[in-house]
């Protein structure tokens, strides 16, 4: 039989350079962990990785096994805590070397930090994904024009700059322009006051690849929409691709001419939807492993289920983490991770709605140790009056509920009072460290973190 440990060595090695990105980020978790019965034992430190990876290239792993080994090999996947990836790899910050030595665009308008490659398709994106992919694979002659659209942080930017960087590097002929609605605008200003429109039209018809980003920007904005549909018709006649993103579906644009609107949804629609938790992971460590972020996956997977609105938060929270850890010299635990990500995660009960004003009265008086009476009532007994403040703060803080409907549940306060209340309590948070403590501990309570 073949040396078994070999042969795991040399499949990592060949699987290490072949693997796309969207199935590396599991198989860079696996670590080797001997020979069992004569199966190769691999191990993932939890059970969330062990399925993932087991799920994404469990099979390449195999066949490429069998492959060098010449016979089929069993391999086994199990959860091992202590298992630590980060030895097997070899240069973490490779994809920001391989970055810098990339050479500069020539297609200067394009980001080159954004590909295909570090792009994570999840079921949110794949249809995106897919149609950028062919668009870029042959510009001009598939789904033209084509517009993507969804919320902010959804991942907009980065496909609309991969179908650039790869147009530039598999096609270096051609010419491509990436531009933001609004820079498209301020150009088009400033070259009517140059009186250079000329020179704008040039620039902007006779490109073969167009990319605008954020659309909705244009409302409103007659002149250039005017300059844009002309611009438009002359690529588009001419088989010349066209990208766009927008930050709704086009019905939902306002202030946009019609016949702009019909020319923007004339070829295919896509769209990005928020990605699902397991996305949300690949993403997050894809996003560690491009900028060399040390964090425990356990605090990953905390991050990720309580940020769900969109990447650009979730980076946001990385970054944050990741800065405050080299700070301070020590490792992020999730206790770390909850006092530091207090801007950007919104506990799930605020975000549902489940928090009443009764039930902040409650708390609030069983931290103070007086009635919820006392509280709605009008003793101006210091003590009190702080757990009054405090209500009302945590009224307009973790409900929905207007100044006027927090006064009206307060016995019928009117909203200035309420007003008072809530800048009072925001002052002392500044300066009083025992009203901070109360504040945060009947929140804890509330929201359950
Ligand atoms: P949008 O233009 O839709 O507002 P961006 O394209 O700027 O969003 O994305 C925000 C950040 O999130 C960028 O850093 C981008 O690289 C990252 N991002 C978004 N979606 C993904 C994804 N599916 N895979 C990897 N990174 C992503
Ligand atoms: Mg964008």
């Amino acid at each position: 039989m073949a040396n078994l440990e070999t042969a795991w060595h040399e499949a990592e090695e060949r699987l290490e350079g072949s693997l796309p990105a969207s199935k590396k980020q599991w198989f860079d978790r696996i670590s080797y962990k001997g020979i069992e019965d004569g199966m190769i034992v691999l191990s993932l430190s939890s059970d969330f990785f062990k399925d993932n990876a087991e799920k994404s290239c469990g099979d390449e792993i195999r066949n490429t096994i069998e492959a060098i080994a010449g016979e089929k090999i069993g391999v086994r996947f199990i959860v091992d805590s202590d298992s630590k990836p980060s030895v097997r790899k070899k240069a973490p910050a490779r994809t920001q070397k391989a970055q810098e030595a990339v050479p500069a665009s020539r297609n200067t308008t394009l980001n080159k930090a954004y590909s295909f490659d570090n792009f994570i398709a999840g079921d949110n994106s794949i249809f995106a994904f897919n149609a950028a992919k062919v668009i870029a694979q042959n510009p001009g002659l598939s789904y033209n024009p084509c517009l993507i659209y969804g919320g902010v942080g959804l991942g907009k930017t980065h496909l609309l700059q991969s179908i650039g960087n790869y147009i530039d590097e598999h096609n270096p002929k051609m010419k491509i322009i990436y531009v933001t609605a609004e820079s498209f605008t301020n150009e088009f200003i400033s070259s009517l006051s140059a009186n250079q429109t000329s020179s704008f039209k040039s620039k902007y018809r006779n490109v073969d690849v167009l990319l605008i980003d954020d659309i909705h920007f244009l409302q409103k904005k007659d002149q250039t929409q005017e300059e844009l549909f002309h611009t438009f018709n002359e690529l588009y006649d001419n088989h010349k691709q066209i990208v766009l993103t927008c930050d709704r579906p086009i019905t939902e644009l306002t202030d946009i001419t019609d016949r702009l609107k019909t020319r923007f949804r004339k070829g295919l629609t896509v769209d990005l939807q928020p990605p699902a938790y397991e996305t949300r992971v690949a993403i997050a460590m894809q996003k560690c492993r491009e900028k060399d972020y040390q964090i425990d996956s356990k605090v990953l997977e905390y991050i990720c289920q309580n940020i769900d609105t969109n990447i650009r938060d979730l980076e946001g929270a990385l970054t944050t983490l990741s800065s405050f850890a080299s700070l301070v010299g020590k490792p992020i635990t999730i206790e770390i991770a909850k006092e530091q990500l207090k801007n950007f995660i919104v506990a799930p009960a605020i975000r549902n709605n489940d928090i009443t004003i009764d039930m902040i009265i409650r708390k609030t008086a069983d931290y103070f140790n007086v009635t919820d009476y006392d509280i709605k009532g009008k003793s101006r007994n210091k003590n009190i009056i702080l757990a009054r403040h405090i209500s009302i703060f945590l009224s307009s803080k973790l409900t929905s509920y207007s100044l006027s409907e927090i006064g009206k549940a307060m016995n019928g306060k009117d909203h200035t009072t309420i007003m008072h209340s809530v800048d009072r309590i925001k002052s002392l948070l500044e300066t009083d460290e025992s009203v901070k403590t109360a504040v945060s501990a009947i929140e804890d309570e509330l929201t359950g973190f």
